[in-house]
Parts: structure tokens; sequence; C-alpha cells
């Protein structure tokens, strides 16, 4: 176990710093502070980052911290807290660590005994759905499906009966064909489409799946699908989705007997009607 307290005294810490998903008005004074005042800061990509500096006149230090490069930078990050400084992250927008890099740095940092502080701020995520109109509670932040087709169905296979409203990020070239994917696989559902958020193109678009990929292929911008969760009454499991499943389960290792075991306890359906279709398909 370890207890550390953000505030107790000061020492070098590292600071996860929410920045704007658009409109630059919402990065916060706290945020404005703290940019100033660390010795570094560690950006996903410098160059975004420079123009919300110079729009503040924060002149502090950037370094680099991207995906491809998170492991040795977090050393280097280390090594200025073990230098005795202060280091803030950035990504490009939004909170570090929320479908950008960080996780693997606050790992680090948090089990070399630093302090890890967040300063809150904007985030696409809980932005699109406190305004969806879906259920916001409870709720799972999924993040970017997959690209690869294949792989993008098998992971909402694993969602077809989840209960709770489910939040996507997705880019504006892949929208169609993962809505057309999440049709095929969680029916027509109601989603929330929310784009542009914070800056003066903002848009929701509510509606069933299939209503909303009728227009799908215009949008452009930055994105988040809501997405209801699944309800038993609404939408009965069909035996397609079974049979994938089975299949899929078959695929990864399991026997045929096993696999129909499985699905069946999992979709709260009879052994013998997963049996019976699985050997008639
Ligand atoms: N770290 C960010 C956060 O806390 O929300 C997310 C970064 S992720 C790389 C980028 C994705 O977030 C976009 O593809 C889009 O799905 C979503 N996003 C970011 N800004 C957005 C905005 N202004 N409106 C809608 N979606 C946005």
């Amino acid at each position: 176990m370890q207890r550390m307290k953000s505030f107790e005294k000061e020492q070098p810490s590292l600071y996860l710093v929410a920045t704007p998903i658009g409109n630059l008005e919402e990065l916060t004074p706290r945020a404005i502070e703290v940019l100033k005042n660390v010795d570094v800061i560690a950006a996903e990509d410098t160059r975004n980052t420079v123009k919300l500096l110079s729009h503040f006149d924060i002149k502090t230090h950037l370094i680099s911290h991207h995906e491809y490069n998170e492991q040795q930078s977090a050393q280097g990050i280390l090594d200025l807290l073990n230098d005795g400084k202060c280091v803030a992250l950035v990504s490009d927008a939004g909170y570090p660590c929320i479908s950008d890099p960080g996780a693997w740095l606050v790992k680090q940092v948090s089990e070399a005994g630093y302090p890890v502080i967040p300063i809150s701020g904007p985030n696409a995520c809980l932005t699109a759905l406190v305004a969806s109109g879906i259920d916001p509670q409870p709720f799972i932040f999924y993040g970017f499906l997959d690209a690869k087709e294949s792989m993008r169905t098998k992971q909402l296979y694993d969602l077809v009966t989840y209960p709770f409203t489910m939040v996507f990020y997705e880019s504006p070239h892949r929208i169609t064909k993962t809505l057309s994917s999440m049709l095929e696989v969680l029916g027509d559902r109601k989603i929330c489409l929310a784009r542009e958020l914070t800056k003066l193109h903002e848009e929701f678009i509510r509606g069933n799946i299939s209503e909303v990929i009728e227009i799908s292929d215009t949008l452009k911008g930055e994105m988040v699908i809501v997405v209801e969760g699944y309800k038993e009454k609404e939408k009965p499991v069909t035996m397609n989705m079974l049979e994938s499943k089975v299949n899929e389960y078959i695929a990864s290792g399991m026997s045929a007997k096993d696999a129909i075991k499985s699905v069946a306890k999992e979709f709260n359906v009879s052994k013998n009607e997963v049996y019976k279709h699985f050997h008639n398909a």
C-alpha cells in the first residue's frame, strides 16, 4: 500500500494537466499557473503545445513525451524528478492518459514515490456523455475501437449484452465503418454522436444508429459516440450473435462443447437452443 499526499510538502511532482479540447478559454487558471511554474512541460506533440503555450504567454521549457518514445522518455522524466524538478504532462487535448500517452509514466512515477497531481479540466468523453440524452450512469469509457473490421466486430460482440451506456472515440474517416459494425453487432440502438465539442460547429446528433449512418459520410471534425446499453426487452439476442460468439470461442482454442456451454451461460439461454442452432447452421 502507498499513501501519497499531493500538497503536504514541496517536492518534485508530476502534474497531469488537462488542456482544451477545442475552446482555448477552457484552460483553467490553475492549469495556467502550473504550466508557468513547473520546470519542464512534457507534451505529446510539442508543435501543438507550443501554440497553446504562446496563446497564454507561457515560456516553460518543452520536451516530447509521445506514445512511440513513452518508455524512454519516462526515464528522462524520472531523471528530472530525481534532480528535484517539477514536470507537467500535457496531451494535444483533454486529459493525458485518456486515449493519449501517460499511463506508463504515471505508473513509473508513482512507484518511484513522487506525487502525481491531476489538474482537472476538459475531456471529450464526459462532455459528450452529459449532453447526450442517454443515461449518463452507469457508463463505461471504451475509447477507440480497433481499426480492423474483424477485430472491431469481436470487440463489439464482447459488449453485446453490456447493460451500461458506452462511450467511444472515433475519427471522421472511420465513422461510417464503425457505425456499420455497431449496427450489425449491437442492433439499431439509440446513440448520440457528439462532434466538434466546445467549438463553433459543435453538434449533437441523436437518433438510432441506422438514422445516423445515413448522414455519417458527410460529417467532419472530431467525434464521440455515446451508445445506449443493452436492454433485454428491446433487443433480443439473435441466433447469429450466439453463433458468432461460439465460433469466436472455438477459434480461441475452446472445444465446441465448452464454447456452447459458455455462450449459453453468458447470454442466459438454454444450452440446447445454442447447440441446435450451431449444429444446424
Ligand atoms: N485525451 C483526450 C480526452 O481526454 O478526451 C482524448 C484524445 S483522443 C487522441 C482524440 C479523440 O477524442 C478524438 O478522435 C475524438 O474522438 C475525441 N475528441 C477530442 N476532442 C474532441 C472534440 N472537441 N469534440 C468531439 N470529440 C473530441
